[in-house]
């Protein structure tokens, strides 16, 4: 018997790695305190595995049977029968602190708690719990169905018997786990956004167009997308809390986000989810 899966937020996440977990056999209950987030995260998934029959990768049977593993509910109440509770809530640490002292009062005992958050600390979210052995970063990457890797993030208490059934889990999507500690941001983010944000420098400073930026490191790099067109893809908002977190957590001011990000983000230009951010959509 596959585990009974639960995510957490049918943001643009949370409806990717339902989707996922609904297309490799697993039954799903996605939940929402919004029911808005819940039927648009219906229509996407439906409207992504539609793409995927037409690409030949899936044919209209595990079409069929995935959308048939997918229920949605909008009371953490469904978690109580759940053998794997993957939050995917907005990133805000109090949220998820107190999200998670609630999953450890319903979830079954032997659960594991997984968040798929960007940066706030894994540590710092299970000792929230009673259960901080049991308690595991899953950090999928964005498009969730496309993208290869799961960042598997052991805090200062996660097991060895969690990691394994994480590791175990990643697998079973057909995505490749990579095991890292408990530090801000990780290794991707950390890695990522001090790029993304010497690129927003550069364009701050005449260094060169977006345009021309973009182009040296995909050309230049081999990157398959360039540092601003990806930004654009994450959500200039994002980006900003990212370094944030990376720079209070370390200490350090050379994560100090670059002025101009932050002129992007206060007038209101995230990125694609807004039609403008370095490009406009
Ligand atoms: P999003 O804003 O698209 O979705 C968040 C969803 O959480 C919303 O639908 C909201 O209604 C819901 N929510 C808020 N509070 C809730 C609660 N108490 N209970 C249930 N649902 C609640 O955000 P997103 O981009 O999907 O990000 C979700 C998480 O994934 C964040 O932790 C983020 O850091 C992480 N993440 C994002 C990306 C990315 O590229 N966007 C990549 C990897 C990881």
């Amino acid at each position: 018997m596959s585990d009974r899966v639960a995510v957490i937020g049918a943001g643009q996440m949370g409806n990717g790695i339902a989707h996922v977990f609904a297309q490799f056999g697993f039954p799903v209950v996605l939940i929402d305190v919004s029911v808005e987030a819940l039927s648009r995260a219906r229509a996407t998934i439906e409207k992504n595995l539609a793409r995927q029959v037409q690409k030949g990768t899936i044919d209209t049977a595990l079409r069929d049977a995935s959308l048939a593993r997918l229920s949605a509910s909008s009371d953490l109440d469904a978690v109580t029968d759940r053998d794997i509770v993957i939050e995917a809530a907005t990133e805000n640490a109090d949220l998820k602190f107190r999200l998670f002292a609630d999953l450890d009062r319903l979830a079954p005992p032997d659960a594991i708690l997984a968040s798929n958050t960007s940066s706030i600390s894994i540590t710092g979210i299970a000792a929230r719990t009673k259960r901080p052995e049991q308690v595991i970063g899953m950090h999928f990457m964005n498009p969730v169905p496309v993208m290869q890797l799961v960042e598997v993030i052991r805090g200062l208490a996660t097991s060895d018997a969690t990691t394994a059934r994480t590791v175990g889990l990643s697998k079973q999507l057909g995505k490749t786990p990579v095991e890292v500690n408990d530090f801000p941001g990780f290794v991707s983010n950390r890695v990522l956004m001090p790029m993304i944000n010497e690129a927003v420098y550069c364009l701050m400073e005449g260094v060169g167009t977006p345009e021309a930026i973009d182009t040296v490191m995909k050309l230049g790099m081999n990157h398959p997308m360039g540092p601003l067109a990806l930004a654009d893809l994450i959500g200039l908002d994002t980006c900003v809390s990212i370094l944030d977190v990376l720079q209070r957590g370390l200490g350090d001011p050379k994560y100090r986000p670059c002025p101009l990000l932050k002129k992007y983000v206060a007038a209101g230009w995230l990125g694609r989810k807004s039609g403008r951010g370095f490009y406009a959509y």
